[in-house]
């Protein structure tokens, strides 16, 4: 059964340049206990997927198309509705856990606060069940930390307050927006031992440019470039075996695997190329590429779309 399910989501930003389109004709579904990895290099329209699922995109943006959470339309409900069921049923982790933070309130009244809201808890029992949950996310001494202010916190602990944060009105789904951003190697090994943890019981939509993640928290793999969906694979074999010629250049770009760039650069989505969009970028360019643009096509558990495939 899908828990999430996305039909030709189109998003376009006004700006002073023109239309971004943001988001081109993305279709993607999730099943219940499933996580799935959205990856793809910045600026390729990941974040703004994820905040369209979240509803919490500009209020001039153009959203067409169609997100269903266990068969409600998320666009059809009101807003009100919309905020409770964010935070209560769908947990959110954003990135940049400094901003996500108030400064002026402790970490752990404010891992408190979804639990009064949504679980309906007197103060100081949610105090006591954030206090849990800093414990849960492997903050050492929690009572005393708990009192603390978010600057006496490390890069790390704050990451883990903002998961605490996205955890605490226990949510049946749980998107999380590039968690292990800004984080050194170690702190992030621990978050994402974390992440499996909570992923274990949870329906997940990971964010992420961070290939490690992917491979060791997901289920599945969704990789997006300029705007558009184009690989769709388990997580084992996607590691394994990239298909799509984007894939494997952004995978073989990364420091882990050899940082060799993709040549050329990720194009404008105001006027985005002709054909397929990787097509300038791509060794496998045919004169098809250049004019016809490629669908998404499955084959085997996988989805794929390349010509090279089709
Ligand atoms: Fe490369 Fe053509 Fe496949 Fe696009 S459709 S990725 S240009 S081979
Ligand atoms: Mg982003």
């Amino acid at each position: 059964m899908n828990l999430l399910t996305i039909s030709s989501l189109y998003v376009d930003f006004p700006t002073d340049d023109g239309l971004v389109r943001a988001v081109n004709g993305v279709d993607l579904s999730i099943k219940v206990n499933e996580v799935l990895g959205l990856i793809g290099e910045s600026g390729c329209g990941k974040s703004v997927l994820g905040l369209s699922v979240m509803r919490l995109l500009q209020e001039d943006v153009i959203l067409k198309g169609e997100i269903l959470y266990c068969g409600k339309n998320l666009y059809s409900i009101e807003k009100d509705a919309m905020r409770k069921l964010r935070g209560k049923e769908i947990g959110v982790i954003l990135q940049n856990p400094g901003s996500s933070l108030n400064p002026g309130l402790t970490v752990g009244s404010q891992i408190a606060e979804p639990i009064m809201l949504h679980k309906k808890v007197k103060g100081s029992l949610a105090i006591e069940m954030a206090e849990k949950l800093l414990g849960l996310v492997k903050i050492k001494e929690p009572r005393k930390r708990a009192k603390d202010y978010p600057h006496q916190y490390s890069g790390g602990m704050k990451e883990r307050a903002v998961i605490a944060m996205g955890i605490a009105s226990e949510p049946r789904f749980i998107i999380a927006d590039e968690p292990t951003k800004g984080l050194d190697i170690t702190v992030k090994r621990k978050i994402v031992k974390l992440l499996r943890d909570i992923s274990e019981k949870k329906t997940m939509l990971i964010i992420t440019h961070d290939l490690e993640v992917a491979e060791k928290v997901c289920n599945r793999v969704a990789v997006m470039y300029a705007g558009e969906l184009v690989e769709i694979a388990p997580a084992a074999s996607i590691f394994k075996n990239p298909l799509h010629p984007y894939t494997r250049g952004f995978f073989n770009s990364l420091p882990a695997r050899g940082l060799k760039p993709i040549k050329g650069s990720s194009p404008s989505l105001i006027d985005p190329p002709k054909g397929c969009r990787f097509h300038p970028r791509c060794s496998y360019c045919s004169d098809r590429c250049k004019t016809e643009h490629p669908l998404m096509l499955e084959k085997n558990g996988r989805a794929m779309r390349c010509f090279l495939y089709a």
